[in-house]
């Protein structure tokens, strides 16, 4: 066989793994993938306007991790990018995460400086609370607080974005975007907060461009590999003795044995507007109206000189297989336990590494990918004992 590996799957944790197996074990990768573009869902591509859309939704970068940037910086140049968003409530557009700013906005002086004061007598200045942490104070005004960030913020959203209640979920997916004890009205708090310059889509050419890497697009996985009972892969019916990488869903990869896992989906629906500017934040979110969940304008992530501007309303959907993306893993108790039988099944498969959101049913970010992908990455470099 030609391949040592084979990668399907050609998003982050596929890119790093092919550009590692290529540069680091020198060992020649096919990478399979679905679509007729790499890149997975950071895919971007200017529009007739020059506006850098992010086809998949809106992909900020952010990150701690120095490994995680050092890695990513061998294949562009950045962009610093602090990513704001403001919330449509009760008439007016505030920052969120819900922090100190927020609390004069929707308040009167005096009710924002009590509660200001409790919050400061209780948390730390500069902390998160998650709002299913807050609800549970004791003190009436917190409660208060808790509540109407509650009802303003999460519940109505939550509902559009996952067709649940918050305290459905895992309590993680809400504490993504916390209570804020502070005043910085950034999106996120991390230390690297930035864009690759030349867009996602360029960042992912020169991490594949490698001669031991070679793509297939266009191709499902099950056009061309077969994973048999007994564990043998074939690649174009001949027995496929390498190692396979799977980054694409696991249920599907083991033929649904043990049912579903269920996702979100969301419709992007990209508008080209007749204006120079369309909203004051990159995103704005609407919590308690309309069926989309956000506002994404592109020209305030990557300006450009435009008489036109572009923006993208999201619209969540059930995940219908073969109708649309898996976007989100969905959390709550019972699909876990299902995941993990999964998972429980996948250790017989020594020839096979899952990695990625859909084949580790996790709700990652970019850079938890990259810092997942590396690990994996390593822990079969042990293996093949490089
Ligand atoms: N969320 C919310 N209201 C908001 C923003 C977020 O209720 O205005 C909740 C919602 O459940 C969402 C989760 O917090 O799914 C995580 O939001 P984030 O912006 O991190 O989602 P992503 O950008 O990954 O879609």
């Amino acid at each position: 066989m030609f391949f040592d590996y084979i990668v399907v799957g050609a998003g982050i944790s596929g890119a790093v793994f092919a550009h590692k197996i290529a540069t680091q074990l020198n060992k020649k990768v096919l990478i399979i993938e679905k679509r007729n573009h790499i890149g997975g869902n950071c895919y971007d591509k200017k529009d007739e306007n020059n506006i850098l859309r992010h086809i998949y939704g809106p992909h900020l970068f952010h990150t701690n991790n120095k490994t995680v940037v050092d890695f990513l910086s061998q294949f562009t140049s950045w962009s610093i990018y602090n990513h704001e968003v403001l919330a449509y409530i009760d008439g007016a557009m505030v920052p969120i995460p819900f922090n100190l700013n927020t609390l004069y906005k929707v308040f009167s002086p005096e009710l924002a400086s009590r509660i200001e004061k409790k919050l400061l007598e209780q948390y730390a200045y500069n902390t998160k609370i998650p709002i299913l942490e807050l609800k549970k104070s004791n003190d009436k005004d917190l409660q208060f607080l808790a509540d109407f960030i509650y009802e303003k913020i999460f519940v109505n959203y939550t509902a559009k974005q996952w067709g649940m209640k918050p305290e459905e979920l895992d309590s993680a997916v809400t504490a993504r975007v916390p209570v804020f004890i502070g005043r910085d009205n950034r999106y996120f708090n991390d230390t690297y907060q930035m864009l690759p310059e030349e867009g996602y889509t360029a960042l992912f050419n020169k991490m594949l461009d490698h001669p031991n890497i070679k793509q297939m697009l266009n191709t499902d996985f099950g056009e061309v590999m077969r994973l048999d009972d007994a564990g043998k892969l074939f690649f174009l019916d001949q027995p496929f003795e390498g190692h396979l990488v799977y980054t694409g869903q696991i249920d599907e990869l083991f033929g649904y044995k043990f049912g579903e896992l269920p996702y979100r989906s969301v419709r992007m629906a990209f508008e080209s507007v007749d204006a120079e500017f369309y909203q004051t934040a990159a995103t704005e979110n609407y919590p308690n109206s309309y069926d989309f969940t956000r506002i994404t304008e592109f020209k305030r992530i990557h300006p450009v000189n435009s008489s036109k501007t572009t923006i993208l309303k999201e619209y969540p959907q059930p995940y219908v297989r073969g109708q649309n993306t898996p976007y989100y893993p969905i959390f709550t108790q019972a699909i876990q336990e299902r995941y993990n039988q999964y998972q429980a099944h996948a250790k017989n498969f020594k020839n096979i590494t899952l990695v990625g959101r859909l084949a580790e049913y996790k709700y990652y970010d970019m850079d938890d990918m990259v810092e997942s992908a590396l690990e994996k990455f390593e822990t079969l470099q042990k293996s093949v004992g490089k």
